[in-house]
């Protein structure tokens, strides 16, 4: 029998590690209570590091992060950007900051992110018609990387640089190498759903040191090297809370340990799931460590009797957070009139995907006993015996 109230599960809740507070401490004890200080230095430092990357700039989202990202890329009002289409709306928005175009590019099957084919159409055409994109915006879904070395050869190819939207990434490699290493610029977020959070906050990270320098200037306001106050381009309020790095600095230290717990929630779901017909997780492309940050998995109606949108309903009613795979952006009405690349004539993955996809809890503090209300709801939902 089912209780009638039971407690929530959440989809990817914050799981702090009980140092945060002696950072927080430190902050309020030396009086650093201020969009700059020792926590935002040395959060910057420790990211850079752990990245593999030569320098980092803290700031108050992800989103400011990708912003500051095209702002260096000098794009601007009428330049195309393209971007992967299966994401959540913030890759895409700082493209609409700058005024510029986005097109969107559908994902393959091995990753569920950027197809390569898609691209490369697309770069053609765009070849073509004599306007190349300013930058090409790649997302690493759920974790899983995309299909980098294809991505960025190509790319070089057309000398257009990757912006690497880590943000879901963080903690994943591609073959030995850091998630955000790869691009011209990445991004990280820290928003409250993510594998480390400093309740909000992001940084832009790249190899390119004089860039993130100009990074820092146009998040401070754009202000010009004068005693009074004195500015020539626009300039944004986007830099990270001192407090809020230092949050960051304690999560660092246990990111490694989130990465394994995420991985730990997805093999037992694959454990109690597996030969469940219908359902079939998202895959781990060779050479790639996912950093598993939501568990991922397709519900094919015919072999699972029900669809995702009955099974996310009947979580739901056992007050289980679950939720669709993003909504293709090419798919919403905020960008109605963008160009999009589908795989090929035949394959539209990404709709594939949000058609048939759900996120199931994946928390690094989700309980095994939890997870089992999880597993069984599914099973029940499916009429399989538990
Ligand atoms: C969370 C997220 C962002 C934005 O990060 P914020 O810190 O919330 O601004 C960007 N891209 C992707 C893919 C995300 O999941």
């Amino acid at each position: 029998m089912l209780t009638s109230v039971q407690k929530r599960i959440y989809l990817s809740p914050p799981h702090m590690s009980g140092n945060e507070v002696n950072f927080i401490n430190e902050a309020f004890m030396t009086n650093w209570i201020a969009p700059l200080g020792p926590n935002v230095d040395g959060f910057e430092k420790e990211i850079a590091e752990y990245a593999g990357v030569s320098d980092a700039v803290a700031v108050n989202s992800g989103t400011s992060a990708i912003h500051l990202a095209l702002i260096l890329l000098g794009v601007e009002k009428g330049d195309t950007v393209f971007c992967s289409s299966l994401t959540f709306v913030a890759s895409a928005n700082p493209i609409l900051y700058q005024g510029a175009v986005p097109v969107f590019i559908d994902s393959e099957r091995d990753t569920w992110n950027m197809s390569p084919d898609a691209l490369e159409r697309a770069l053609i055409e765009a070849g073509l018609r004599g306007k190349l994109p300013k930058a090409v915006i790649v997302v690493n879904l759920y974790g899983q990387s995309a299909k980098m070395k294809e991505i960025i050869t190509l790319c070089n190819m057309f000398g257009v640089p990757v912006v690497e939207d880590a943000a879901e990434s963080l903690g994943s490699k591609y073959y030995g190498k850091k998630s955000g290493s790869f691009g011209e610029f990445a991004i990280y977020s820290f928003n409250g759903n993510k594998i480390i959070t400093t309740s909000g906050g992001g940084m832009l990270i790249s190899n390119n040191t004089e860039a993130l320098k100009k990074a820092r200037f146009f998040a401070t306001q754009a202000r010009d090297q004068a005693v009074h106050y004195q500015h020539s381009r626009r300039g944004y309020n986007y830099r990270l809370s001192n407090i809020l790095a230092g949050v960051g600095r304690a999560q660092l230290q246990v990111l490694d340990e989130r990465v394994a717990l995420r991985r730990a929630v997805f093999e037992r779901y694959v454990k109690e799931l597996r030969y469940v017909p219908g359902l079939s997780f998202m895959p781990e492309l060779e050479g790639t460590h996912s950093n598993r940050w939501l568990t991922a998995l397709i519900v094919a109606e015919e072999e699972a009797g029900i669809t995702s949108e009955a099974l996310l309903e009947s979580l739901a009613s056992e007050n289980i957070e679950a939720r669709p795979v993003w909504k293709p952006l090419h798919l919403q009405p905020l960008f109605r009139s963008s160009l999009y690349y589908p795989h090929n004539e035949l394959e539209n993955v990404s709709e594939d995907l949000f058609r048939q996809g759900i996120c199931l809890p994946s928390g690094s503090n989700l309980t095994e006993e939890d997870q089992m209300r999880i597993v069984n709801c599914i099973k029940r939902s499916l009429s399989i015996k538990v």
